[in-house]
């Protein structure tokens, strides 16, 4: 399982997001799969877009293909045969799920269902746990980081099969803002960072009722990877010990939570996203009913966060008003 730290709306429950993206879903159809995957599209075109114009305000950058990858063992086994079908995935080998809008991949030639069997001549199946008994993202989390760990801008040779063809393929990392974005299954609207990965709900994700409103959710959680959150909440954690770290470190995160919304609005900003959208975003968002007693403790009030948001908005429209 993954240490998820942060989260845009709730602080994070053990068991919220331990199986990750696809591992569990509402039904076995194949029309519920492709869905999702659609979700993951939009998901990716909207973090790339993001993490590629931001590379001046990015602390943290690295080279990315703009690529995300899904194998049959991250489904829990009542859905494999299902995402087989939906996908072509095979027991082996991981296939890419999305590739971003104006990414290297996507330059490349590079499609979703693409199976990815090496990477500059290594062989991935050596990282397929085979028929795990649960959902596990182990084989997709080792194929990322072999992605990941590519030289920056040197070529990689991906060798990709692709309807029973095998194919090589040349494709040059670009450096971006230094975050996966992806989607998670679930039904509450949520959204997490836990240093490395920024994961968005689908339920989120269908929630929101523009790209722009996705760009702040995504650019919120991006930041608090970028900012370092995660470690620092974790490292406040065990120092105070965690029965006590939500009171003692609330006032601590609601102060991260306003530097991620600072940050991720001048991210959607510099990304072409309506940027002065985000006061009256985040109010409705921290203000969700169902959501709204969770958030007391460790999120800001609606009205403080709404304020936030707005100082930074003055700040870019006054900027755009001096350029
Ligand atoms: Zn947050």
């Amino acid at each position: 399982m993954r240490p998820w730290a942060l989260c845009i709306l709730v602080a994070l429950s053990a068991s919220a997001f331990n199986v990750n993206s696809h591992a569990a879903v509402s039904d076995d159809t194949q029309a519920s799969l492709l869905a999702l995957q659609r979700d993951d599209q939009r998901v990716a075109d909207t973090g790339w877009r993001i993490a590629s114009r931001n590379t001046d305000n990015c602390p943290k950058i690295w080279g990315a293909l703009g690529i995300s990858l899904q194998h049959v063992s991250q489904y829990a086994p009542a859905y494999r045969a299902a995402a087989k079908a939906a996908f072509g995935l095979d027991d082996s080998y991981p296939s890419i799920l999305a590739v971003a809008k104006g990414s290297p991949a996507s330059a490349s030639g590079l499609k979703p269902n693409d199976r990815l069997r090496a990477i500059n001549g290594v062989d991935l199946a050596g990282n397929s746990r085979g028929q795990t008994s649960v959902a596990s993202y182990d084989a997709v989390s080792a194929a990322m980081a072999a992605l990941e760990a590519l030289p920056e801008k040197s070529a990689a040779v991906l060798s990709i099969e692709r309807g029973g063809q095998r194919l090589e393929v040349s494709v040059t990392p670009k450096n971006v803002c230094r975050s996966r974005v992806e989607l998670a299954p679930g039904n509450a609207i949520n959204a997490n960072a836990n240093g490395l990965v920024a994961q968005i709900s689908g339920r989120l994700v269908n929630w929101v009722q523009s790209e722009d409103e996705l760009a702040l959710v995504i650019a919120h959680e991006m930041a608090h990877n970028l900012l370092d959150h995660p470690k620092r909440l974790n490292e406040k954690s065990a120092l105070s010990g965690l029965a006590t770290s939500l009171g003692l470190s609330g006032r601590a995160q609601r102060q991260m939570e306003m530097d991620a919304d600072r940050m991720g609005i001048i991210m959607a900003a510099s990304a072409g996203y309506d940027y002065k959208i985000a006061p009256d975003f985040w109010a409705r968002l921290n203000s969700n009913a169902p959501l709204a007693a969770f958030l007391a403790t460790t999120h800001p009030k609606t009205r403080a966060r709404r304020e936030n948001a707005k100082r930074v908005v003055d700040e870019l429209n006054a900027k755009d008003l001096n350029r």
